[in-house]
């Protein structure tokens, strides 16, 4: 499995665009989050949106689902196709009601369904999305009131999306479930208030910060390169192989 960040910024950045990512399977190619940015970024790398077989979205954000009009506007008009749509179960009338209705509605198209092949996720519950490829929603902390998820795939790539410092889960997943790459979100100034902050992640033992490569950041990240501890910045638009993310023998 490989990996390719679109966008590595936070949701202000200018420079690093939205945290959405492409995972890739032998034959299959997920895009993780759908932010404002999303279209461009595919633009720029040459990736036509018929290629993208599924969506997965961890909550509603602009710079997670701010895509998504385009997306489905596009897929309709110049492919003709739905595209599959991973969500949580919970976000699936949210997502309708408060983001997309705007922008989608009109006279014979009146639902999700109408655009996207919906398949509603179950948090804790492992699915299979394709060979070689699962995915676990994990509710994780972000905005109060607001729900949100963290994804956990193929039973070892912690994938953050948007979350608090949570120090115990990180530290469960280590040591219970094996995880060893983890992508996390990171606020490089403190507070973090609905990230964490570097400072709260470099209070993590160095076996869990060696796991760490370090996503949603702000546009004067390279201020802070040589200061994250064992934890490392992920570059936006380079494809990583799961195997060179792998930084530990343990
Ligand atoms: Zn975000
Ligand atoms: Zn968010």
């Amino acid at each position: 499995m490989d990996i390719q960040m679109i966008g590595t910024g936070s949701a202000f950045s200018k420079r690093y665009y939205n945290n959405n990512a492409l995972v890739y399977t032998d034959d299959f190619t997920l895009l993780i989050d759908c932010g404002v940015t999303a279209p461009t970024s595919l633009h720029q790398l040459d990736k036509p949106l018929s290629e993208i077989d599924a969506i997965l979205i961890t909550h509603i954000h602009a710079d997670h689902v701010g895509g998504l009009e385009e997306f489905a506007f596009r897929m309709k008009f110049q492919y003709d196709r739905k595209p599959v749509l991973y969500i949580a179960d919970t976000l699936v009338q949210p997502i309708w009601e408060n983001t997309l209705k705007g922008g989608l509605v009109q006279n014979e198209w009146q639902q999700l369904e109408d655009f996207f092949e919906v398949r509603p996720l179950q948090a804790g519950i492992s699915t299979q999305l394709a060979a070689g490829l699962t995915v676990e929603l994990m509710e994780t902390p972000h905005i109060l009131g607001k729900q949100s998820y963290s994804v956990y795939i193929n039973d070892h790539f912690f994938y953050s999306a948007d979350m608090r410092f949570n120090p115990d889960l990180l530290a469960s997943l280590v040591q219970d479930r094996g995880c060893t790459v983890i992508f996390h979100d990171c606020q490089l100034q403190s507070p973090g208030v609905v990230h964490a902050s570097l400072e709260e992640l470099l209070t993590l033992p160095e076996s869990i910060q060696e796991r760490i490569w370090l996503v949603h950041y702000a546009d004067d990240r390279d201020d802070y390169i040589g200061r994250t501890g064992k934890m490392l910045f992920l570059d936006q638009h380079q494809v990583y192989s799961m195997s060179e993310l792998v930084r530990t023998n343990g």
